[in-house]
């Protein structure tokens, strides 16, 4: 029997832990991690004319114009590793982004199969992402910057659950507890859309 292929999205604001999460959940599945976030960052460490274009916008928190963000995606999903499953982390950002995704899909007869809506505590978020700025030193994470990335979180990205709620492909997962409990959250929710137990440990 084959197994279904997984179209997976990670939705959680920042210092959710999607980034952590969606990395352990695609490995477990066998399917690539694709971070918008990640692309653009290594872009910009390369130097490459993507990277200079973005750098600007993503120091001040703000969001990749739509356009351009959505055909890096579009180009992404379109490499061989990604033709039996993926999971995108940090796209659709905004309801025009989930049009886009959706119109490339169905230009491939693709759909999705969950968006894990990963959730924590305001206060719980802000203390992980204090942490990661004291670690990893990301320029988009001062405290300024962190803020406007949260109200842009809530006023553009929390919107797009409401168009995947209704198509019933949400998967509601609590993001507090110990990595392995909020992994094993997700696999038993993918489990439960008929993704198999052992492609799924
Ligand atoms: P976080 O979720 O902590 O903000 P990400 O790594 O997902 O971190 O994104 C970092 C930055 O990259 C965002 O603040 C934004 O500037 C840019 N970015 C990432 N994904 C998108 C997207 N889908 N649309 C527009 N901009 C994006």
């Amino acid at each position: 029997m084959t197994t279904p292929s997984a179209r997976l999205l990670i939705v959680g604001p920042q210092g959710s832990g999607k980034g952590t999460q969606g990395a352990r959940i695609a490995a477990a599945l066998g399917i690539p991690a694709i971070s918008t976030g990640d692309m653009f960052r290594a872009a910009i460490a390369g130097k490459t004319p993507l990277g200079l274009q973005v750098q600007e916008v993503i120091d001040a928190g703000d969001l990749v114009p739509d356009e351009l963000t959505s055909a890096v995606v579009r180009e992404r999903l379109s490499e061989t590793d990604a033709a039996g499953g993926f999971l995108l982390d940090g796209y659709p950002r905004n309801l025009g982004q989930v049009s886009d995704l959706d119109a490339f899909l169905t230009d491939r007869d693709e759909e999705l199969t969950s968006v894990i809506e990963l959730s924590v505590p305001r206060d719980e978020s802000i203390a992980r992402l204090t942490l990661r700025a004291q670690q990893q030193g990301r320029t988009d994470d001062t405290e300024e910057i962190i803020a406007n990335r949260l109200r842009i979180y809530e006023r553009e990205t929390a919107p797009i659950l409401d168009v995947y709620r209704e198509r019933n492909i949400v998967d509601a997962i609590d993001g507090v507890g110990t990595l392995d409990d909020i992994t094993s959250r997700v696999i038993s929710a993918l489990q439960a859309r008929g993704l198999s137990a052992d492609a799924v440990r």
